[in-house]
């Protein structure tokens, strides 16, 4: 089959991989539909994700058609519409349990390698570094889905492939982001990053009863786009942040800071952009870390930090004196999708939200690394890109 394939630092290709088998009892084979490019697979494009190696498909979000399941599977059929997840997930372990789906303790066959750099392992993530796995992701004509009696959700054919999409990630993913906020009416959530996952945090925080919701970003048209979810915005690039912020919630801070931003921010100041850039260049720390940074710094007194961008390792120059003496509480996760698919279907089939408004590329899965291209460097005003085998 076809593949989109990490062939070396910024550099994809696509080539012919072998057909997944099943190899578990509770396994399924999908024909993918339609898969999308994410912000996190950038990290791993230019290397900052460690433990990506050369071969490796790439992809995490998918939907498909099953066209093979193992023994195990019962609630599964060859024909079934699915979106599947992107954190593999077993359903009965301690996290399963309390719905902690990323931190599945029985789907990451390599969990001795991320306990060297985290302590404790968490989840196996579809085309997300050996380190979270070693599994091979969506951006292919065929995937094979462990557990595949957890974590896909199954859709009937009357909803698009780009309304469902996203239930695989990026809407559970800004949704979470808001939720963790624990949003009282009248309450203002900044969010750095307009971004795709930015814009469901947006459109989310919203939907959670958010009274104003604020967008930091510097591209206009990203900017643009997150205005029809109703949120205010601010262009880095031509107002100072922090003192804005302060003048647009009477002095206090937002009640609460989203990043969806991650590891690889970029800076205004060119100094301090220089210092992480290099250090994270010459691999002294992992990330790039300005938005979270800012976040914390804005947040009101008492208020949460919400951080759903991705972070790699470790992260210098963290303002912990801010987070400690003004009470701030930190939140974050790789996003526990499974736990949302069924109520934000749900609202999708309600008409609350229809997330295809993120969309503004479509091309086959053989252009994947020309829209990754475009996804990473913001040409032609990307946003989302949907790739179809
Ligand atoms: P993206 O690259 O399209 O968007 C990131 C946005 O952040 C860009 O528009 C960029 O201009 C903006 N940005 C950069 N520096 C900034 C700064 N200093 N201040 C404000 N904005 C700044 O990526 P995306 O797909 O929207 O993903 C965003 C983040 O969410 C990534 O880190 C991604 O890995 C992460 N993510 C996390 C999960 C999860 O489960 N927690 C799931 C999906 C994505
Ligand atoms: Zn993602
Ligand atoms: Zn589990």
């Amino acid at each position: 089959m076809k593949a989109n394939v990490w062939a070396g630092r910024n550099r994809l290709e696509i080539q012919d991989v072998p057909d997944p088998q099943i190899l578990n009892a509770r396994d399924a084979i999908v024909r993918v539909s339609s898969t999308a490019i994410c912000g996190s697979d950038l990290h791993l494009v230019d290397g900052y994700i460690p433990t990506v190696k050369k071969g490796d498909v790439l992809g995490h979000e998918f939907m498909g058609e099953v066209v093979e399941v193992g023994p195990g599977v019962h609630n599964l059929h060859t024909g079934d519409r699915v979106v599947v997840p992107f954190p593999i997930a077993c359903g009965a372990c301690f996290a399963c349990e309390a719905e902690l789906y990323s931190v599945c303790e029985n789907s990451n066959p390599n969990a001795g390698m991320a306990e060297k750099l985290m302590g404790h392992a968490p989840a196996g993530i579809f085309g997300y570094s050996h380190m979270l796995g070693g599994f091979a992701g969506g951006q292919a004509e065929y995937v094979r889905v462990p557990f595949a009696d957890v974590g896909p959700i199954k859709v009937e054919d009357d909803l698009p492939d780009e309304k469902v999409l996203f239930l695989s990630d990026i809407f559970p993913t800004g949704f979470m982001g808001a939720e963790m906020c624990d949003i009282k009416p009248g309450q203002t959530i900044a969010i750095w990053g307009a971004g795709p996952v930015g814009q469901f945090a947006a459109a989310s925080a919203f939907l959670l009863g958010a009274d104003r919701v604020i967008v930091i970003d510097r591209f206009p048209y990203r900017l643009r786009r997150v205005q029809r979810t109703g949120a205010e915005v601010l262009n880095y690039e031509e107002v100072n942040v922090l003192e804005a912020l302060r003048d647009m919630t009477g002095g206090r801070g937002p009640d609460a800071c989203i990043d969806a931003v991650g590891m690889e921010a970029h800076h205004p100041t060119p100094a301090m952009y220089a210092y992480d850039r290099t250090k994270q260049a010459a691999r002294m720390e992992t990330e790039r870390p300005y938005a979270l940074r800012e976040a914390i710094m804005a947040c009101r007194n008492g208020g949460v930090v919400s951080v759903i961008g991705v972070y790699g390792g470790f992260v210098d120059k963290f303002p912990m004196g801010t987070v400690m003496n003004r009470s701030l509480t930190i939140r974050t996760g790789q996003c526990h999708v499974q736990r949302y698919t069924e109520p934000l279907l749900q609202r999708i089939r309600a008409g609350e939200i229809d997330p295809s408004f993120v969309i503004s590329h479509r091309m086959p899965l053989s252009e994947a690394p020309r829209g990754f291209e475009l996804f990473k460097n913001k040409q032609d005003e990307c946003n989302k890109v949907v790739l179809t085998p």
